[in-house]
């Protein structure tokens, strides 16, 4: 730290993506509010609005208007929650930086503890789930594999039950706004970029107001992102499976000169008809792993912005309200 910041109070940006939480953030702010003002911090909470269609707009809006230190960025559609909470990451400007969901789903009474770790010289804070009130068995069957999954099958060590909701030092969020993949997997990204990291565990209470953003659709596209983009395995995969089928098709094949030498040609049929299927199902899975990939590189390749952002109502960047990307 240089001696000009030892002096002056250190300034922490707390960064929440919103998307059709009109319910929720107000008493997300008048919450998150409550325990920073005990705090001997100056602090902005600069909503990412991720394209919301409800009442989320004005309510930012009038917040913003009461209260200087709640500032927000209006994206121009709903890019998801990986691509929302990046372009919060590029625009705090605090020397550590809070990513939280707006659904009370990440306590605010955590952030004390959070700061205290960085005070103590921690520069990635990662919050861990142990549990999720009034979430579905499904839901926390298939995170637990998941994880298990994602860690047996990538170089990366993900933890498991491992949230957005983490503290970073500005040199860690410098970092990470180096990493410009569109296929974001922010829970990768900053696992493998090193830094002096901690864990803090939580019990994730149930959403304050309104339903969760992530479709069962959302959610395997999310898993999926986290796994191709991380490892190579799946291919590998490919490559096995190649092997074994044509193994079997050695076998198959002595059973069809068995057959043959034992002049029960006729039978054949149900041989063809089991390769086509085999062959046909292997090939179709190969072609299938391939393709992910190949949309990946398209993606990445195409170098398209992450988001637009249709008006930035920060105050203190002078263009308020006006049209930028
Ligand atoms: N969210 C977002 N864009 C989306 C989906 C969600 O910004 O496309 C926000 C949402 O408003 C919330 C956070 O991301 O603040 C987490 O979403 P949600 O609570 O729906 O996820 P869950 O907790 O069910 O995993
Ligand atoms: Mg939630």
């Amino acid at each position: 730290m240089d001696e000009g910041r030892a002096v002056t109070v250190k300034r922490i940006s707390i960064v929440v993506p919103v998307y059709n939480e009109e319910d929720n953030i107000a008493h997300f702010t008048e919450c998150v509010e409550r325990v920073m003002d005990a705090l001997p911090y100056a602090y902005e909470i600069l909503f990412i609005d991720d394209g919301s269609c409800d009442r989320s707009r004005t309510i930012l809006l009038e917040l913003g208007a009461r209260d200087p230190r709640v500032q927000s960025i209006f994206l121009a559609r709903n890019s998801g929650h990986q691509i929302a909470l990046t372009c919060g990451t590029d625009h705090a400007d605090g020397d550590a930086v809070i990513t939280m969901d707006g659904d009370m789903q990440h306590p605010p009474e955590l952030l004390p503890v959070l700061l205290k770790k960085w005070e103590a010289g921690c520069e990635i804070v990662q919050t861990v789930r142990i549990s999720t009130e009034g979430v579905s068995a499904f839901k926390r069957l298939t995170s637990k594999y998941y994880y298990r999954l994602l860690n047996a099958v990538t170089d990366v060590h993900i933890q498991e039950g491992g949230s957005d909701f983490r503290l970073m030092d500005r040199r860690a969020v410098l970092a990470l706004r180096r990493y410009h993949e569109h296929a974001r997997f922010i829970r990768g990204i900053v696992g493998s970029m090193g830094f002096r990291k901690t864990t803090v565990e939580f019990v994730a209470p149930e959403r304050f107001a309104g339903q969760s953003k992530f479709s069962l659709h959302k959610m395997i596209a999310f898993a999926l992102d986290g796994i191709l983009a991380y490892s190579v395995q799946p291919l590998r995969v490919a490559f096995y499976v190649g092997i074994l089928s044509a193994l079997l098709a050695v076998v198959l094949f002595l059973h069809v000169l068995f057959e043959t030498l034992r002049g029960e040609t006729v039978a054949g049929w149900s041989t063809i008809v089991v390769c086509s299927l085999f062959f046909g199902g292997m090939q179709m899975m190969m072609l299938g792993i391939c393709g992910e990939y190949i949309a990946r590189i398209l993606q990445e390749v195409k170098n398209r912005p992450l988001y637009l952002v249709a008006s930035d109502n920060r105050r203190r960047s002078g263009r308020q309200g006006e049209e930028s990307v």
